[in-house]
């Protein structure tokens, strides 16, 4: 079995779920006392958390780079980062590195792909949803396309994001939120949705609607165990 390598904090309310899921998943693969290899590094996320939103994307990038470097100095064979926004500097971090990194949109896409549909909602932070880095990837790697919600509702989900859940406050009134967001993004042709924030699983939960919905934090730790077991 190879080590995972994770690089998490971003929030640890979600490389919380990564270690319970990445965990949970070999044990089911491979039963008895199995357990993941695994090396995590957890940062401060306040500090990532202010380099973000003062636009400071090339010491974020260090930040992340310097992360990446513990995580395979500790002897990690791969890597995952724990948050689809910090995939912006993901090319900058494979770089940085001998060891592969497994991205989170491609592990998604796979998921997409195998159900066959070709336009999917994006719910994330803004920086996911409206940069290009994670789009990008999507529609020329993978042939999805994926649409966003308007400006207005992206504040909204933005805020949820980063005032309640990455704060570990899960509130009613925020799934209402979500559940007409996704409503919209159906009625403009989305086929499934991304939750394209490593948090908002906390939140939102398949059996509360029709629509396929994408995982991420799920779908990308399932991932790194296949790549380490096989
Ligand atoms: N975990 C979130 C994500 O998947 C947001 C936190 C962050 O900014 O990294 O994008």
């Amino acid at each position: 079995m190879k080590t995972i390598g994770l690089i998490g904090g971003m929030s640890w309310e979600s490389s919380l779920e990564y270690y319970r899921i990445i965990n949970e998943t070999v044990k089911e693969r491979l039963g008895r006392f199995h357990s993941a290899r695994s090396i995590m590094y957890s940062v401060d996320f306040e500090e990532v958390e202010e380099l973000q939103h003062e636009g400071k994307w090339d010491e974020a990038t260090e930040l992340m780079i310097d992360a990446a470097q513990r995580v395979e100095r500790g002897g990690a064979d791969f890597i995952i980062i724990c948050t689809n926004t910090m995939h912006k500097m993901a090319e900058e971090v494979q770089k940085s590195i001998r060891i592969p990194l497994l991205h989170i949109a491609d592990a998604t896409a796979e998921k997409i792909n195998e159900q066959g549909l070709n336009k999917v909602g994006l719910l994330g932070t803004r920086f996911t949803m409206e940069e290009d880095f994670y789009r990008q990837r999507l529609r020329e790697k993978h042939g999805i396309e994926a649409i966003i919600p308007d400006e207005r509702e992206r504040q909204i989900v933005h805020d949820i994001l980063y005032s309640e859940l990455c704060m570990g406050e899960i509130k009613d009134i925020s799934k209402d939120k979500f559940k007409e967001i996704i409503a919209n993004l159906a009625a403009n042709g989305a086929e499934g949705i991304i939750l394209g924030c490593t948090e908002i699983p906390l939140l939102i939960k398949q059996e509360d609607y029709d629509i396929p919905l994408f995982d991420t934090t799920t779908i990308h730790a399932e991932f790194a165990v296949e790549y380490a077991i096989s």
